[in-house]
């Protein structure tokens, strides 16, 4: 297959590019670098099967060469990034996904959303099932996210249902896992970064509320999974266990064996209290179910920051 992977040079595209050209197939990697890194495709750059095109998605292009599917991995993804542009953060899931849609269409090829876990907002059903619509509110700083992705869901599923378009929409929660950066805000990561500099690891709130952890390979064997179903309405990947704030500050802060201190900072406005997906479907529906051992995903992520941070650093392992 030949696969137009959108967001190649981010964290979850690039796993993405790796595996899809390990598995033989075609990729041409599109990214305007906003949040991606060059470095994020240095395993890939020089393969015989891998082309990049530099471009921002939210204005219309032409490939030279049909493809069979258009992947839509572009966008900020952590509250630090999509707050950082809230305007990039809508145009690239209204307007990009639109430009996406209007491509795949026109080369008759399959078209996947990478679509959120967030899209339930501070949900009032927990775990979060497919069929709950969600409880967001439109006017926050997280919206600029939250309804953009809800925007794109409905303009794909409008494709499908008017020009029979054979689309895909998983909903993703939160993943971690190497090639993540540390300015994104989200939690696992930065939590990793306070601990190996000796930084207060910052708990907002009490630390009581909870999130589910994906490991990122995990995540592309769904991603792979549901490439090869016909199903056609959104469908959760994440890993169900779930786990307090202050658990995981102080979890990190062990396996890094620093010393930082626990800071507690006042809650976010509009934080979700929870979050956990309802995989109910995706196993049945995918036979797929998250493998990866959060201690073991941990260390690999742990491993990564260190190989990034300075080679003087004293960090151990508590294996
Ligand atoms: P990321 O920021 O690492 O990657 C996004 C990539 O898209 C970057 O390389 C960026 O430069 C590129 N990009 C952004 N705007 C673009 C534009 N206008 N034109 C071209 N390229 C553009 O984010 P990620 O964590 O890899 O997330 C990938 C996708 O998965 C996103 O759609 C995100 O919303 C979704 N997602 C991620 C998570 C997670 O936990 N990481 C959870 C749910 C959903
Ligand atoms: N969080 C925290 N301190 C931080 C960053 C995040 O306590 O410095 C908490 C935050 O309150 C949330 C959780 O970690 O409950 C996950 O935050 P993240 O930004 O990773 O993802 P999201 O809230 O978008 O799920």
């Amino acid at each position: 297959m030949r696969v137009l992977l959108v967001g190649v040079a981010g964290f979850i595209g690039s796993h993405l590019a790796d595996r899809l050209l390990n598995n033989d197939h075609q990729v041409i990697g599109v990214d305007n670098f906003n949040t991606g890194r060059r470095e994020n495709l240095a395993q890939v750059h020089e393969h015989p099967e891998f082309q990049l095109i530099e471009h921002d998605i939210v204005e219309s292009f032409n490939l030279d060469k049909p493809v069979d599917w258009v992947m839509h991995f572009a966008s900020p993804t952590g509250p630090g990034k999509f707050m950082e542009y809230p305007i990039q953060t809508l145009r690239v899931n209204s307007e990009g996904t639109r430009c996406l849609l209007e491509l795949a269409h026109r080369y008759n090829a399959k078209f996947f959303l990478a679509s959120t876990g967030k899209v339930y907002g501070d949900p009032d059903l927990h775990p979060q099932s497919e069929s709950y619509f969600g409880n967001v509110n439109p006017n926050s700083p997280r919206s600029v996210y939250d309804e953009a992705k809800r925007f794109a869901e409905s303009l794909t599923q409008a494709y499908h249902r008017k020009f029979g378009l054979d689309v895909r929409i998983a909903r993703i929660f939160n993943t971690y896992g190497p090639r993540m950066y540390s300015n994104n805000g989200c939690v696992i990561i930065k939590f990793i970064t306070q601990a190996i500099n000796g930084q207060p690891i910052t708990v907002y709130g009490n630390g009581s509320q909870t999130r589910s952890f994906q490991f990122v390979d995990d995540l592309i064997d769904g991603i792979l999974s549901l490439m090869n179903v016909k199903f056609h309405k959104p469908v959760n990947l994440g890993c169900p266990e779930e786990r307090q704030i202050l658990e995981l500050a102080y979890l990190i802060r062990k396996l890094t064996r620093s010393a930082s201190e626990i800071q507690y900072l006042p809650l976010p406005k509009d934080e979700p209290q929870t979050r956990c997906p309802d995989i109910t479907l995706a196993k049945k529906l995918l036979e797929w179910d998250p493998q990866v051992d959060f201690l073991t995903g941990l260390r690999q992520t742990l491993d990564h920051v260190q190989s990034q941070t300075a080679a003087n650093s004293t960090v151990m392992i508590d294996a």
